[in-house]
């Protein structure tokens, strides 16, 4: 049976204005860093004006993932921070983007024992995957656009990942769960 008039209307209007807060939403990025290890370098080289951040709305870091709607988590992380990470993840209100910067948080990878967190997505969902290692900044800048058409998305944006393969996809054999 067809909507109302009035059903209908609302309907439009309400998705208009998902779509407004969805295109406000992808140039108001505020970041928190989780910064671990080497990928940190070339997230500050991305950082810098020559690649200027600012045009996607994304150049100003907040250092409390209270103030942040977006986790970059750079670098390899170890068993011993996975709980540190989830924390700051729990922390952050919705909405929540994360993105996993270079392959040691993708995949844990060329580290492959006992201390290293095979993925991050054991510990917390993952939007968008920058593999690289670390990644070149032009990478993570297609990245971030990717992160904005998720973002402009609203709810409505499915789970997948649209930047590379999911680990699981390229036929990573074992990825055992983070020691929470
Ligand atoms: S992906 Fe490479 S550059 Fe980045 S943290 Fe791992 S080892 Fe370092």
């Amino acid at each position: 049976m067809a909507d109302s008039p009035d059903v209908a209307k609302l309907n439009w209007m309400t998705t208009r204005i998902d779509a407004a807060l969805g295109w406000a939403r992808k140039f108001s990025i505020f970041q928190y860093p989780f910064v671990t290890a080497c990928c940190g370098m070339e997230y500050m080289a991305t950082a810098t004006s020559h690649y200027d951040m600012d045009r996607f709305g994304a150049g100003f870091p907040r250092f409390s993932p209270r103030q942040a709607d977006v986790l970059f988590v750079v670098g390899t992380i170890s068993h011993k921070l996975a709980p540190v990470l989830k924390r700051v993840y729990d922390q952050m209100t919705e909405p929540k983007w994360v993105v996993a910067f270079g392959v040691c948080t993708c995949t844990g990878g060329f580290y492959d024992n006992y201390a290293t967190v095979m993925g991050i997505d054991t510990i917390i969902p993952v939007d968008v995957y920058i593999p690289g290692c670390p990644p070149r900044p032009e990478n993570v800048l297609d990245g971030l656009m990717k992160l904005q058409e998720k973002i402009a998305q609203g709810e409505k944006a499915p789970a997948a990942v649209l930047f590379s393969a999911r680990p699981q996809e390229v036929g990573l054999p074992h990825r055992p769960e983070a020691h929470l």
